[in-house]
């Protein structure tokens, strides 16, 4: 363990190592092809994992798509035209600037490196230094030879690599992140296809088809979820940086002069959906764009505070008409809108709001995990915002014989009709919560003796670990009711 690194820093590396742990042990996120060794930066969501990156999808689609009459949804193919990516700029500028450690033969972004380093010198107090570089830094990503201009402040503020300490640098490189493969049979250089790296351009050529079908006008917006693929170098924490992963991402076309007022509109709306989720707003903050890309007018991300470090979790750009013109050049097809009002054709303009959704599972998991003292035990609980855990209800018949499994099996029933849930009946029921916490289930039901004499059950609440007697018919009323407070403890 590196002697530089705080004891909070410790704390909070060990928290995540816990949460990565647990994420597997429970079944939340497994590697992928483990038995064969591991595919790294790729990981498969085990049955609870799905059911909370469900929750979360499904959340973010009401939140866009049904509470807005003038967003509406689609699902593009993730293999695309290959001019698209020739016509958005990917094949000649989705590059990250690379450089190698050569004694250790690891890969770093020269930016991130260079980044951290401006991290800590605010850390060690050294704020002016720390200001200086990081406007030499801003120079050197608009400068027009990138790579030479990051090399160079790594050389001069003797930038050590992380992993191995050394001091020997290769030069700076641009690496693209896009996956190609080959279409049909015949293996030539035009049948070359790239797996999406975003979700976006299948929204922006979808543009008319969408507006006309769904009789849209300007303003409106296409949301869409699905998978994008990046050949990430530095892949790493986990998955908060993987080569496959999900976007849901919402484009919304507005008229030109009217974007910044959408870009504040969207970007307070984005900020509230987290809030919304349970995430505490202290740990979440604003990051504006240093580098602007040639095409934006406006970009702001979402961070949160994950425990190594506050970290981008969702992009908000105003991305101008930079998209649909290209597309329209490329394409050859007239991309203009029509104004039935003013009777004016212009190329509209976008906001864009694009948050990777296994990030987002990252941060709620983060968000969640406590350990707390009850009664000088420690238990492990997910506070997950209740409409996001994977199992809504646990219910527990006391002991294993009687009456009582037949009681709770009716009663699982009744409650499958409307949420996910749990059975167990093995083990002393101190365990059986305890199991339930460590997962983030709210409720658990607990059919017991007074279940055989008046008809009522224990409901207990995993937040503050409180138990109330509630009637067998009305549980489903009662906990749907619960569900529905949206405020939920600290
Ligand atoms: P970063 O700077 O972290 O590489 P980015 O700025 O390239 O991200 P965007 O292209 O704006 O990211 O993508 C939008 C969102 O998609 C990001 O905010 C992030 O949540 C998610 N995302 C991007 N790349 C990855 C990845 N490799 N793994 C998981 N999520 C990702």
């Amino acid at each position: 363990m590196s002697p530089q690194l705080s004891f909070a820093a410790i704390f909070m590396s060990d928290v995540f190592e816990k949460i990565v742990s647990l994420s597997k042990r429970r079944g939340f996120v497994f590697q992928s092809s483990e038995i064969y060794g591991g595919l790294s930066a790729t990981y498969d969501y085990g049955p609870l994992g799905v059911e909370l990156k469900r929750n979360i999808r499904e959340r973010w689609w009401q939140a866009m798509v049904y509470r807005h009459d003038n967003v509406v949804g689609i699902d593009a193919a993730i293999l695309m035209h290959p001019t698209v990516w020739k016509a958005s700029g990917h094949v000649d500028a989705f590059n990250d600037p690379l450089i190698d450690d050569k004694q250790s033969k690891m890969r770093y972004r020269a930016d991130q490196l260079i980044e951290n380093h401006i991290r800590r010198l605010h850390k060690k107090g050294r704020d002016e230094r720390a200001e200086a570089v990081h406007t030499r830094f801003v120079a050197a990503m608009n400068a027009d030879d990138m790579p030479k201009a990051l090399h160079d402040i790594i050389i001069s503020e003797e930038i050590h690599a992380p992993d191995s300490g050394a001091f020997d640098w290769t030069d700076v490189r641009q690496f693209n992140l896009m996956f190609d493969t080959l279409v049909g049979p015949v293996t030539e250089a035009e049948n070359r296809i790239y797996l999406r790296p975003e979700t976006a351009q299948g929204i922006f050529v979808n543009f008319h088809n969408v507006r006309e079908s769904a009789r849209q006008q300007v303003p409106f917006g296409i949301a869409q979820t699905g998978k994008a693929f990046r050949n990430e170098i530095v892949a790493r924490q986990f998955i908060f940086r993987m080569r496959e992963f999900e976007q849901m991402e919402m484009q919304y076309f507005v008229k030109p002069g009217t974007q910044l007022e959408a870009f504040e509109a969207w970007r307070a709306e984005r900020m509230q959906w987290h809030i919304d989720n349970g995430i505490r707003p202290e740990k979440l903050r604003w990051h504006q764009h240093d580098k602007l890309a040639h095409y934006a007018d406006a970009a702001f991300d979402v961070e949160y505070e994950f425990p190594f470090g506050w970290q981008e979790l969702e992009g908000i750009h105003s991305r101008t008409d930079f998209d649909l013109d290209a597309h329209q050049e490329f394409s050859g097809k007239n991309l203009q809108y029509f104004d039935p009002q003013t009777q004016e054709r212009y190329i509209p303009y976008v906001v864009e709001t694009s948050v990777g959704l296994d990030r987002t599972v990252l941060m709620t998991l983060c968000e969640a995990y406590r350990e707390e003292e009850v009664r000088g035990e420690t238990r492990t609980v997910l506070r997950f915002h209740p409409k996001l855990a994977p199992y809504k209800v646990a219910v527990f018949p006391l002991v294993k014989k009687g009456e009582m499994p037949e009681i709770g099996h009716a009663i699982e029933a009744d409650l499958q009709r409307h949420f996910n849930v749990f059975f167990d009946q093995k083990g002393a029921i101190g365990r059986r919560y305890r199991r339930m916490d460590e997962i983030g289930t709210p409720f658990c039901v607990t059919v017991d003796g007074d279940t055989l004499e008046d008809g009522t059950v224990t409901v207990r609440e995993r937040d503050s670990m409180a138990q109330v007697r509630v009637a067998k018919e009305s549980l489903s009323t009662y906990i749907l009711d619960k569900l529905n407070q949206t405020a939920i403890a600290a």
